[in-house]
């Protein structure tokens, strides 16, 4: 068995300003979505479910590394 650490981390959604707790569970998340964008440096972005579905850009996103 695996075992795989939940931790909890906690971040502004960049659109709105509101508060969203991300629970990490291994190399997944949920609740929030993050975003790796590579323009000068690579920053974190967080939009929380809210934004997220509000949003109809098609920016591809992936796990926390
Ligand atoms: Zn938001």
């Amino acid at each position: 068995m695996g075992s795989v650490v939940n931790r909890k981390i906690k971040r502004k959604c960049l659109v709105c300003g509101k508060s969203i707790t991300i629970t990490l569970r291994g190399t997944r998340y949920t609740n929030g979505n993050y975003f790796e964008l590579i323009g000068k440096e690579k920053i974190e972005y967080w939009e929380c479910n809210n934004c997220f579905e509000a949003s109809d850009d098609d920016i591809p996103y992936g796990p926390v590394a």
